[in-house]
C-alpha cells in the first residue's frame, strides 16, 4: 500500500473526531514563508504559536515569487494577517546545486531536454537570500508599511532561529 493509501485510510478515522467548528472563516495573524523542507513542518513547536495564527506559505528555499507576494497581498489584505515572517534555513536541498546544473542533469538524465531552462530558484547562502526577500517583500506596493517583515534562518543542528537584519541603512556620520 502507498504511503497515500494509507493517509487515506487514516483520514477516515480522522473524520469521526473532527471538530466541525475548525471549518469556520481562517483568522490567522502571522503569515509565514518557509521552505518545503519537512524540517520546518513543525511550525507551532519551533515558533509557540498555534496552527491557527499561521497562514503558511511554502516553496521550495523559500523563493519569494510573483506568486508567493500575491499570497502574501491576499493573507495581508484579504484574510488579516499583521505580521509577515520569512523563514530560512541552514542546510537547505536547494543550496546543492545550481539551477544551470540541475538543468543540465536532468535533461541528460531523462533525455529530454524540452522543459529547459527550468527554474528552480537555488540559491548558496540563506542569509544573503534572506536579505533579498525582505527587500522584495518590504518594496511592494501592496504590502501595508506597518506591517513588519523579519527574516529569519532556522538552524537545523540546534533548532534555534536567527534574525537577519536587512541592509543596514547609512547613517550619517
Ligand atoms: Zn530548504
Amino acid at each position: 500500500m502507498s504511503l497515500i493509501d494509507k493517509a487515506l485510510e487514516a483520514n477516515r478515522h480522522y473524520a469521526k473526531n473532527y471538530n466541525p467548528s475548525l471549518g469556520k472563516r481562517p483568522a490567522p495573524k502571522v503569515a509565514v514563508v518557509t521552505c518545503m523542507d519537512p524540517r520546518l513542518s513543525d511550525l507551532p513547536g519551533i515558533l509557540g504559536l498555534p496552527h491557527a495564527d499561521l497562514d503558511v506559505i511554502r516553496t521550495g528555499g523559500p523563493a519569494v515569487t510573483e506568486d508567493v507576494l500575491g499570497e502574501l497581498v491576499v493573507s495581508t489584505r484579504v484574510l488579516g494577517t499583521r505580521e509577515i515572517l520569512l523563514l530560512n534555513h541552514t542546510g537547505c536541498g536547494f543550496t546543492t546545486f545550481t539551477d544551470e546544473e540541475l538543468n543540465a542533469k536532468l535533461s541528460a538524465s531523462t533525455g529530454d531536454a524540452s522543459p529547459a531552462p527550468m527554474r528552480f530558484f537555488s540559491y548558496k547562502d540563506p542569509e544573503q537570500n534572506t536579505r533579498e526577500q525582505i527587500k522584495k517583500v518590504r518594496s511592494h506596493p501592496w504590502i501595508a508599511k506597518d506591517v513588519p517583515v523579519r527574516g529569519f534562518v532556522f538552524d537545523v543542528d540546534t533548532g534555534l532561529l536567527r534574525e537577519v537584519q536587512p541592509k543596514a541603512k547609512r547613517t550619517a556620520a
